[in-house]
């Protein structure tokens, strides 16, 4: 009887954890290295697989299962706020070798975490990280403080073979993004008020032209209203996934 029950309830956790894992979508693309598999976990939270190779970006408890996803060879966290990092997540997904980027903002919580400042760039397991910034200029708080000062969060382009792929963390349309080249995919940010209105992502897109374009973090902004700004962009492929 007694084995019976425990055998029910371990057929229940599982059952449980594949529910859980069943809702995240994901979407592949061909890089010159292998195929790049990029899971929508929720919020800003991100997931690549590319060869046998595991990578986190902001990983947050709330929104996946962590336990039952890969450990991470690498992980990213752009910033310090309680919805991009997340210690008891990232320990989960910890293994010996696992490497944790993040920024100085961080190391309080992450003492182990290995902080990058806007312009650094590092290569980890073959894949090339570039911290590029991430702030705000019109969205400040009440005391006249942006929602994110200019030099603290970072946003980062990851190069798998051929392929680049822009995680923006938090941030506004910056100048800085005229700079990004041959940008793959892009994650920009929609929630408000601490990020970029549909306006200022249609801004974005304009100064860097990604071929592929997810609005991610977009909390309760309608990201079907990028569909009209962005119809005079035909070069950029919009994809809404549900990355809320
Ligand atoms: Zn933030
Ligand atoms: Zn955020």
């Amino acid at each position: 009887m007694k084995t019976r029950l425990l055998f029910f309830i371990l057929i229940s956790l599982n059952s449980i954890h594949v529910m859980a894992q069943t809702k995240l979508q994901s979407d592949t693309i061909r890089t010159s290295s292998g195929i790049l598999t990029m899971t929508f976990i929720g919020h800003g939270t991100l997931m690549f697989t590319w060869n046998d190779k595991v990578l986190h970006v902001d990983p947050v408890d709330q929104y996946a299962d962590y336990e039952s996803l890969p450990d991470a060879d690498l992980i990213l966290v752009t910033h310090h706020h309680g919805d991009h990092l997340d210690v008891a997540a990232m320990d989960k997904i910890t293994k010996p070798g696992t490497v944790a980027i993040c920024t100085e903002s961080c190391l309080e919580k992450l003492p182990d975490g290995i902080a990058m400042k806007n312009g650094d760039e590092r290569t980890v397991e073959g894949i090339t990280i570039q911290a590029v910034p991430a702030y705000n200029i019109v969205h400040k708080r009440s005391n006249g403080e942006p929602f994110h000062p200019k030099g603290v969060g970072n946003g980062y382009v990851i190069r798998f073979g051929d392929k680049k792929i822009y995680v923006a963390g938090d941030t506004e349309n910056i100048p800085e993004m005229a700079g990004l080249k041959d940008i793959y995919c892009a994650f920009l940010p929609m929630n408000l008020p601490y990020t970029m209105t549909p306006e200022m992502v249609s801004q974005a897109v304009r100064l860097f032209h990604p071929d592929i374009l997810y609005p991610y973090h977009y909390g309760e902004t309608d990201v079907t209203v990028l569909v009209e700004l962005l119809r005079d962009v035909p070069s950029t492929e919009l994809r809404i996934r549900n990355l809320k």
